[in-house]
Parts: structure tokens; sequence; C-alpha cells
């Protein structure tokens, strides 16, 4: 806590990106006092088994705490859990809370988030409806699959299609209805789409693209169909919404800091106040690859930006540039995200056997992205040719012979050479 003389850091948000500065700030050396304020009740713990293994049963949830209550202690953290942050105040560096305390800060850190956004048609507020954020709502869906139900999925992004998989593995019957005319419109190509399609399709889940759901209709208090625009109407027991987050940025517009779909920072997660950070799925931060400024919604940016703020607090310098990743497990696909594939121009599509699956992303002939399902070397390749800045053209992944763990061989003289050669 703050104390005379010692500087405080103070933690805004109880995820990922939070737990993560804690632990990089001591790790760098940070000795005055940390306090991290989390409005959920639980310790920091990781969201990505919430849609896969946790809500299949196949974790038990002590299981996805990241760190020990003990491990704050033994690193001189003050945990505030269950309090909300409710003001900056940036004239005297002080950050109010919800249960009627106030911090001063000598720096402060964002790590707030994002929330559901919430489908706006009549029924939505059912029981039985339901959204994938937290722990919580995690266990609630799991109390309502106590039975072999019918689950209409409501999105067809990663987590709608993550919680598709799980529920139909789990001996659920499942319907995924999407508004766009394929599955992850909105972060992949077709081509990956329609892989998806197929793979969902051919293990029993049934997905209806081009659908806008009219009405969620309620026997009761509790679901029991769900009406589309076009009037066809689809039974169902229980319904999970996922269309997608927005960040939880409040806080920081309220403060009149910098703001555009997340909380403005640079590449060293410093706001526009240079005395507070964001960081995670708040942040809208460089996305250096493709010359833009947005968030990334994943582990492997909340941990990057975690070590960006440690860094420059502790005087370090800055962390050298990771290529962004992401993975997602459905039924037995592991999909392995590294780069990103905006605004590409050409694709180059590799198929294994039948569960084997790769799409590369070029823009003006350059590789700048791969979605590999259960294709680890090519995952592993395009991140380390991307981390070096080697420019590596369509013609050689296009190539019939194109082998990833030979060609990542022949990346390692570029990795040990300057990027700048290469860019
Ligand atoms: P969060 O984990 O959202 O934590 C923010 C915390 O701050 C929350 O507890 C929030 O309640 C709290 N908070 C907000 N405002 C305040 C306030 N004013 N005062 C106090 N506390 C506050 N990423 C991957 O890379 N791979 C995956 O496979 C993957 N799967 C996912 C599956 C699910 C179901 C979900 C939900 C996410 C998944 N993600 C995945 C994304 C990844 O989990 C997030 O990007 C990551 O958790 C972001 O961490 P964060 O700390 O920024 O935010």
């Amino acid at each position: 806590m703050s104390e005379p003389g010692r500087p405080h850091i103070v933690i805004v948000g109880g995820g990922q990106a939070a737990a993560q500065a804690c632990q990089s700030l001591r790790q760098f050396g940070f000795a005055g006092g940390i306090t991290l304020i989390g409005d959920e009740p639980d310790l920091p713990y990781q969201r990505p088994p919430l849609s896969k293994a946790y809500l299949k049963g196949e974790v038990a949830a002590e299981r996805l705490t990241l760190k020990p209550a003990e491990w704050y202690a033994h690193n001189d953290i003050a945990l505030k859990l269950g309090v909300r942050a409710t003001e900056i105040n940036r004239a005297n560096r002080s950050l109010s809370l919800s249960d009627g305390e106030t911090l001063s800060y000598d720096a402060l850190i964002l790590a707030t988030g994002a929330r559901v956004r919430r489908l706006p048609v009549p029924g939505a507020n059912l029981s039985n409806v339901f959204y994938l954020r937290t722990r919580a709502d995690v266990d609630a869906i799991r109390g309502a699959l106590d039975a072999p139900k019918r689950v209409v999925l409501i999105g067809a992004g990663f987590i709608g299609l993550e919680a598709a998989a799980s529920c139909r593995q789990a001996g659920h019957d499942v319907v995924v209805l999407e508004a766009a005319p394929r599955v992850l419109a909105r972060v992949t190509s077709p081509e990956l789409s329609a892989f998806y399609e197929t793979q969902h399709s051919a293990r029993g889940v049934e997905i209806r693209t081009s659908v806008n759901v009219a009405e969620i209709e309620g026997g009761g208090r509790t679901v029991s169909a769900v009406r589309l625009e076009t009037g066809e109407t689809l039974s169902g027991d229980i319904v999970i919404i996922g269309v997608g987050i927005e960040p939880n940025m409040e806080l920081a517009t309220a403060a009149q800091l910098q703001c555009e779909q997340g909380i403005l920072v640079g590449g060293d997660a410093r706001t526009s106040d240079p005395r507070i950070f964001a960081i995670g799925d708040c942040a809208s931060r460089p996305l250096e690859l493709c010359a833009r400024q947005g968030p990334l919604e994943s582990v492997h940016n909340a941990i990057e930006q975690a070590k960006q703020a440690a860094s420059l607090l502790c005087g370090r310098p800055r962390p050298r540039y990771e290529c962004p990743w992401f993975w997602s497990d459905q039924f037995d696909l592991k999909l392995q995200i590294a780069g990103l594939s905006y605004d590409y121009d050409d694709v180059v599509a590799k198929s294994g056997d039948d569960k084997s699956f790769t799409v590369f992303y070029f823009r003006h002939g350059d590789l700048i992205a791969v979605d590999a399902v259960n294709a680890a070397p090519h995952f592993l390749f395009t991140k380390k040719a991307l981390e070096a800045g080697a420019r590596i053209s369509k013609d050689i992944i296009a190539a019939e012979d194109f082998d990833a763990r030979a060609a990542m061989k022949a990346l390692k003289p570029v990795l040990g050479s300057s990027i700048q050669n290469w860019r």
C-alpha cells in the first residue's frame, strides 16, 4: 500500500494483464508498493479455458487461477478484490474506490479488460440466456447444462465456436446462429471460415449463417425458442450469446485520457498521461505489422503490454518486438495464428489431412500472417519470420515442396542479423 516516501503503483483490473504487470514489476526490480484493485471476487484467473476445458468440466476452478494468494503476499502486493475503481483524479494522482477508500499513486496501470456486447433483442434477459466472459458466467451455464439440452449459440466468433464445440462434446444438441454470411467473418478469411463450417457440421453442430435474431422467446421465465427475423422459430433450452466485446474505458474517458476503440497507448503502453498506462483488452495500441492502431484481444497482448509498462516503470529498455499470436481450440482442432492479416490481398491455402489446414496471408507479395490448424510448423515458421523481419514471398510458400521445418532452419542466420536489413 501507499507509504510515505515509497513509490506506489496502483493496478486497476484483476485479469491476465494485471497479474502479469504485478509479476513483471517485481521481476524487473520495482521495490515500491503495488496495489491491485479487481472488481471480481476471484484472484486473477485465465479466461481461455472458460469456453474450452472449464465449460466441459475438465478443469477445476482453482486451476484457472494465475497465481495463488501466497504469491501476492510473498511479493508484497496488496490485493483489493470485489472492489471497483470509480474515478481517477489526475490532478492529485488519486483513485477513488467503490468501498469509499481513496488511494494515491505515483503510476497507475489500467488493466480493466473488456465486457461483453449485449444483444438488444426482446427476451435477452430471460433466465437461461447467458453471456460468456467470466468464471461466474460459465458456472451458471454449466448449472443449466445438467442434462442433455438444445443449446442455441448466437454469434460465430472464436468464443461462440469454442463454446459450440464444448457443448457438442458434452453431448448437447447445438445450433449456431450468425448474422454474417460466414463464421469467423470478422477475424479470418473465407477459406478458413469454410474449413470450420465443414468441421463443425461434420461433428453435428448445425451452423446457420446470414440469419438475424428477432426475439428470444420464453415459456414462463425461461427460454423456449429463438425467433429469426424471417419468422422462423428454432427451439432451444438455453441460449449463449457471443457477439463481441467492448473495452472498459469509462474510467479513462471520464479522466479525459485519449480513447478510440480503447484507451490509446504507444508502444510503451503509456496513455496520453505519462503517469498512466493501459494494457490488455482495454487498450488500443500500435499494431506495428500493419501500421494501424487498435485493440488486440489476446493473452499474448495482455502479457506483452504488461511487460512494456513494467519495463518503462523500472527504467529498463523496451522489450524486444514480439509477433502477435493467438490460439483457439475447437474439438480436436488447434488453431494457431501468428501476425495480423488486416488488409491482406492474397492467400495461399494448404491442406494436410482432413484435420489440418493452413492459410498464409500476403500483402504486396510478402507474408504477413498465418492461420494454422493442427499445423504447428507453419505457425512457428511464420511467427519467427515476422519477428525476424524477414521478407517471405508468396512463391516460397506456394511451392509444392515448401517445408516449414526446413525453411525455419534456413531462417536462423536471418534471426541473428539486423532486422533493419530485412525490411
Ligand atoms: P480481463 O481478463 O477482462 O480482466 C480485466 C478485469 O478488470 C476484469 O476482472 C474486470 O472485471 C476488471 N475491471 C474492469 N473495470 C474495473 C474497475 N473499474 N475496477 C476494478 N476492476 C475492474 N485469448 C487467447 O489468446 N487465446 C484464447 O484461446 C482465448 N480464449 C478466450 C476465451 C474466453 C471465453 C474469453 C472471455 C477470452 C479469451 N481470450 C483468449 C482472450 C483473453 O482471455 C483476453 O484477451 C485476456 O483475458 C485479456 O486480459 P485483461 O487482463 O486485459 O482483461
